[in-house]
């Protein structure tokens, strides 16, 4: 019995939310099933609770974006950090977005933790050769290390937004000190370039809702996550980071990028020229949230333009990552 219970959490620990719920929903008029896994099967079972109740599991109730380490986005075990986000839930005064409904095949391109003294102006010709407008998501330590950069950034009609002051992990620090992380942020921004952020995005997606709602009230933020994660940092192979976006953004996607290593700029003129080609038009996330369209669904939108023809591979690493947040609400 403690087998089947332990076989059924594994099972479900490799399958994704809506057939895990299809198999819970067929086996629970018969046998209990492992759910809520019986005291016996003690120590697998931790995770399926959090996961089988992912919509509605409160941030800090999963402990774990743990494993990240220097620059990068999501912890492996993205699931945990994002399963609680309204996506794009609450219509009237939404707080946190992953992605955006819209009418056209407008994308946000998204890179975060510079500026870099390297990569980010090999980047920024880039999107200017291609009149590309994207969001940076700044680490304030680098703002003050490279003032320039961030001031081209700006005055080559990009968006700015706050990453944090040096990149840890928010919702597990106490208020003062991530008041302090973005405080000095927001302030590094406004002076360098003369523009005051009105989007944040938190080093790996590690926000309470509490948080959220009181960084919205303190600083007017929208928290701005991603449907897109090229996991660029990790693999660090630029046709990877070019296919896996290529196959995943849809029309309203928020991508993410980071414009810290060589390999993820690399595959940057591929990737825009791709998109391009595939006819998305790049806008910045503050302009993509001026036409998102509250209260449509998430499904109706990868009709508009293309449907992944990724690897499935891919497709459902990126679905696992970065998704479940929207998963959770449909
Ligand atoms: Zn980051």
């Amino acid at each position: 019995m403690a087998s089947f219970a332990v076989r059924i959490v594994n099972y479900m620990i490799r399958t994704p939310l809506a057939v895990t719920a299809a198999i819970l929903a067929a086996l629970s008029p018969t046998k209990k099933p492992a759910s809520h896994p019986a005291p016996k099967a003690s120590e697998p079972p931790a995770e399926v609770p959090a996961r089988a109740s992912a919509p509605v599991a409160p941030v800090a109730a999963k402990p774990e974006p743990v494993k990240e380490e220097a620059p990068a986005a999501e912890p492996q075990h993205a699931p945990v950090v994002k399963a609680p986000l309204p996506t794009t839930a609450a219509a009237p005064s939404q707080i946190t977005y992953s992605q955006c409904h819209v009418d056209g095949p407008y994308v946000a391109m998204t890179f975060d933790d510079g500026p870099h003294g390297s990569q980010t102006p090999r980047l920024l010709k880039m999107l200017q050769q291609r009149n590309i407008k994207a969001t940076f998501f700044v680490v304030g330590k680098c703002v003050a290390q490279y003032p320039e950069l961030a001031k081209q950034i700006v005055a080559e009609g990009h968006e700015i937004a706050n990453h944090s002051w040096d990149h840890p992990l928010l919702s597990k620090m106490a208020e003062g000190s991530v008041r302090e992380q973005l405080q000095k942020t927001h302030d590094v921004i406004k002076q360098t370039t003369g523009v005051t952020p009105t989007l944040m995005r938190p080093p790996y997606g590690g926000f309470t809702v509490n948080q959220r709602s009181w960084a919205n009230g303190t600083w007017g933020y929208k928290c701005i996550l991603w449907d897109v994660d090229s996991l660029d940092w990790q693999h660090k192979t630029p046709a990877k980071t070019e296919s896996i976006i290529l196959s995943n953004t849809k029309a309203g996607s928020i991508v993410l990028v980071h414009d810290i290593h060589k390999t993820s700029i690399d595959a940057m003129e591929a990737t825009l020229d791709g998109l391009a080609k595939k006819g998305f038009k790049f806008v910045t996330v503050s302009e993509l949230i001026a036409m998102n369209k509250p209260g449509t669904p998430a499904k109706t939108k990868p009709a508009k333009t293309l449907a992944p023809s990724a690897g499935a591979a891919a497709a459902t690493s990126i679905d696992e990552l970065a998704r479940p947040a929207a998963a959770s609400i449909r």
